[in-house]
């Protein structure tokens, strides 16, 4: 799994030279995810040879599992390349309808279809009609599952909706997630998932009435890299957490954007990328903070800071005495990076927390001589991981792994970092004795 950095070749060169054939057919997929052909190409080939080929044609039901097994291209000795991509005949994958039609639906969630093997958009939700008959067509969906915020509630009576994914401004979250759930369909929400505690807390009462399930989008939980990271650290690969030191800035485009309205947007950096230091700090030890503390400064004069704050450092205190000390800004150049130090080495993730092209690097000294370690990134969708979860939760009944609990909890931290530095002392919170008490059943191995 691991390749030293001293002297082999680049990773990610060594895998794709070992499997040609299933690298085009990754760069097919990857080249086909940015457009509507992934969606109906990817998921329809499998049937379409089944249909095609007369023996595969008799004996394979339509939209029954096509899991495909292909013997090994490459050595035991040279790095493994992936497996058949198997996705879920069409009429068998999860129908989701994406509410909110700006940069992250456009640019990353609806080409990540194109990579889920469960999941497909079959509804859009928009205040915009002209922009959403142009992805309608793009995608290949029906302008009769085309609704407005206000037509929303309509959903109810779309059979093939089965999940809503609520990707709007943090304010709308909990709206949306009632309606939503009233409408009878499971909610996939962003993060973070509201703007206040109470809110949360309505949210999730909501759907458990009206008996749906409701998921946050912690994409880097659901992240192969990521989950590397927490497996090394709960296995205690080098011994003992001791500390973690986390990083997530950006600098923020000077214009009227929600995410610098209050109100809209519930806080500046902390709420925003601040809680992927939060939140993946948790995710990594299973434990939670049973102290907070807490500095906040903006720039006098910068308009984007009038209503909410620029940075924000704050220090997690753990049961078992690991300190994470977490940087978030709005105004200075990008920077989403970790770094774990254990007792007998030190994990870092730089980037960490970008969509695409994270990286890990471990060093250790095994007898003695320091060994700089960099374990192969599989290069997996994050949202694709995310949605198929979800999906499968939906198929086979389970809570996810990032239930809405989870999102509550972080709020509850972050309303206890805004309280620390607002009085300029630490924050005691509530000791929970439970590894993982917030998370549902953890995503299997094939999802990560
Ligand atoms: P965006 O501004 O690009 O898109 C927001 C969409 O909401 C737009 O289509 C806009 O027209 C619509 N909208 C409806 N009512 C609005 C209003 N009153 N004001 C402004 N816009 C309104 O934002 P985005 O970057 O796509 O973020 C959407 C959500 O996704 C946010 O909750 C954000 O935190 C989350 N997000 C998550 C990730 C992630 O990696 N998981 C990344 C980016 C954003």
């Amino acid at each position: 799994m691991f390749q030293e950095n001293t002297a082999a070749p680049d990773v990610h060169e060594t895998s794709a030279a070992a499997s040609g054939c299933d690298t085009s057919r990754r760069q097919f997929i990857n080249h086909a995810g940015r457009g509507l052909l992934a969606v109906g190409v990817a998921s329809a080939l499998p049937v379409a040879a089944a249909k095609a080929h007369p023996a595969a044609g008799a004996v394979l039901p339509v939209g029954g599992p096509l899991d495909i097994k292909l013997p090994p291209l490459e050595a035991p000795t040279d790095p493994k390349g992936a497996d058949p991509f198997n996705p879920d005949a069409p009429d068998r994958r999860v129908g989701y309808a994406l509410v909110g039609l700006g940069h992250l639906t456009l640019n990353e969630i609806l080409p990540a279809f194109g990579k889920c093997r469960h999941a497909r958009p079959v509804a859009l939700v928009s205040g915009d009609a002209d922009k959403m008959a142009k992805v309608a067509q793009q995608y290949g969906i029906k302008a009769s599952s085309c609704y407005s915020y206000q037509t929303y509630d309509k959903l109810k009576d779309n059979p093939e909706v089965e999940v809503i994914y609520i990707v709007l401004p943090n304010s709308m979250h909990h709206e949306f997630t009632i309606r939503g759930a009233k409408a009878g369909k499971h909610i996939l929400c962003e993060k973070p998932m509201a703007n206040s505690a109470k809110e949360c807390e309505e949210m999730i009462e909501a759907c458990k009435k009206a008996g749906k399930k409701l998921m946050i989008a912690y994409r880097i939980q659901y992240e192969p890299l990521n989950r590397m990271a927490q497996k090394a650290v709960r296995d205690k690969t080098y011994g003992a957490t001791k500390m973690i030191q986390m990083m997530n800035c950006q600098n923020q485009a000077h214009d009227q954007q929600w995410r610098h309205k209050k109100a809209l947007a519930g806080g500046g950096s902390l709420p925003d990328v601040g809680l992927y230091c939060l939140n993946t700090t948790r995710f990594l030890l299973g434990e939670e903070p049973t102290e907070v503390s807490a500095q906040i400064y903006s720039t006098p004069g910068d308009d984007r800071f009038k209503e909410i704050e620029e940075n924000v450092s704050f220090t997690l205190r753990f049961p078992s005495g690991v300190i994470s000390q977490c940087m978030t800004g709005y105004g200075s150049f990008n920077n989403k990076s970790y770094t774990v130090y254990a007792e007998t080495g030190s994990l870092r993730m730089d980037p960490a927390f970008p969509y695409h092209g994270l990286h890990q690097e471990r060093i250790h000294a095994p007898g003695g001589k320091q060994l700089k370690e960099t374990p192969n990134d599989p290069g997996k969708d994050q949202f694709a991981l995310e949605m198929d979860h979800m999906a499968e939760c939906v198929r086979q009944n389970k809570t996810p792994y990032t239930p809405g609990e989870e999102g509550l909890q972080d709020q509850r931290i972050m309303e206890a970092i805004y309280q620390s530095a607002r009085e300029n002392k630490p924050v005691k919170l509530p000791a929970v004795a439970k590894m993982d008490a917030f998370r549902g059943e953890a995503p299997k191995e094939e999802e990560a």
